[in-house]
């Protein structure tokens, strides 16, 4: 029998203990191997006046299992605390965010029933640095980051990924027409790197008709590759043009430690309802799943959802108009087909 591997759990904020319990309740019942370890980050810890908003037990057992399931975080807006999620993701090194989306058509409403595409974003460099300064009490300065070793490693996880995954194109969205310098240099490494992989396709085009061209025509991509803040934006367009924000999981990849959340935040408008969506945190648990070796269950599990979208149970975010059922009810509808 396989045993059980050790994984870091955060509940997070806002739906986040809400979709976690959900999501924990169907890896245990479709049999994950995996033996928890609770943290707490985010708001609760900043509250204790841990102005990290991660306390060091935390760390100790990232760094012991190199495996970490995470809710959302709440960060302010303007100010207060810097984003945990731009510190976890710096730290650990987790320079590739991988975002799939995927259209569920006729069952999730979407006006792109053909699309499916992997984000691939580079996630340590670009203005998530965190680099800002105030300069003057009138002028703020934040610097965008863009190195040949970080785009090169982004670049040909992208092409790898590809490669691996029986996927034909990689598209590279940039604003090298403005930016010359740093986006300049993500796409030379780009055209540098594509050479290698004569056997994939490859295009660019400037990130505001890619991403025009994401809300119109999605099933023209493939594999996405593009800097942190352009990915961000992009990602989140994707996901809500597949119907919902939450339905769309995130891999987080370092050398050493991996990371599986949603692509969406903390909700804090729809927190303690139960209404949200799980599926986002459900997909990252298949990919972590598949990560630490457990495809069958993955497999089990993305059956058990697919299953419960064509027999229509659905939350409110995909419901348009439909009956829609709360996060428990549906993942007592996914436990239900497993
Ligand atoms: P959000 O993704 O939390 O919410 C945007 C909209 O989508 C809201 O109307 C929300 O109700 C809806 N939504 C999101 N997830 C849903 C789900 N699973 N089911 C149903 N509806 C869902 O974005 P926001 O409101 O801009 O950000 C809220 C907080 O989350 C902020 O503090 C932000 O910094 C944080 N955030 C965290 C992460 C992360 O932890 N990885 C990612 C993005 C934003």
């Amino acid at each position: 029998m396989t045993q059980k591997r050790a994984i870091t759990i955060a509940r997070g904020d806002g739906i986040g203990p809400e979709i976690m319990d959900a999501t924990l309740r169907i890896l245990d019942h479709a049999g994950a191997m995996i033996e928890p370890e609770f943290i707490d980050i985010g708001e609760k810890v900043y509250l204790q006046g841990n102005t990290s908003g991660i306390p060091d037990e935390a760390w100790e057992s990232l760094r012991r299992t190199k495996i970490f399931f995470k809710g959302p975080i709440t960060t302010p807006q303007g100010g207060g605390y810097k984003s945990l999620n731009v510190t976890i993701r710096k730290t650990l090194g987790l320079y590739a965010n991988v975002r799939p989306n995927v259209s569920y058509a006729p069952f999730v409403q979407t006006k792109h029933p053909d699309m499916n595409m992997v984000i691939i974003r580079e996630n340590e460099e670009d203005l998530y640095a965190g680099i800002e300064h105030q300069q003057t009490p009138e002028v703020v300065q934040c610097l965008k980051i863009i190195t040949r070793p970080g785009t090169e490693k982004i670049v040909r996880y992208a092409f790898e990924y590809a490669r691996k995954n029986n996927r034909k194109k990689v598209t590279c969205l940039t604003k090298d027409n403005i930016m010359k310098l740093t986006d300049g240099l993500f796409h030379k490494v780009f055209r540098e790197v594509a050479t290698e992989y004569p056997d994939l396709e490859t295009e660019h085009w400037i990130i505001d008709i890619g991403m025009a061209k994401i809300a119109d025509t999605p099933q023209d991509f493939d594999v996405i590759v593009i800097p942190n803040l352009y990915g961000d934006i992009a990602s989140d367009v994707a996901a809500q043009v597949t119907g919902s924000v939450g339905l769309a999981g995130s891999a987080n990849i370092g050398d050493q430690v991996a990371m599986f959340e949603a692509i969406h935040g903390s909700a804090p408008d729809i927190a303690g309802r139960g209404i949200a969506n799980p599926s986002g945190l459900i997909h990252g648990a298949i990919m972590m799943l598949v990560h630490i070796g457990q495809p069958e269950v993955a497999a089990k599990i993305h059956n058990a959802w697919l299953k419960t979208i064509e027999d229509q149970v659905f939350t409110g975010d995909i419901a348009k108009g439909r009956f829609a059922v709360g996060t428990k009810e549906f993942a007592d509808a996914v436990i239900e087909r497993l």
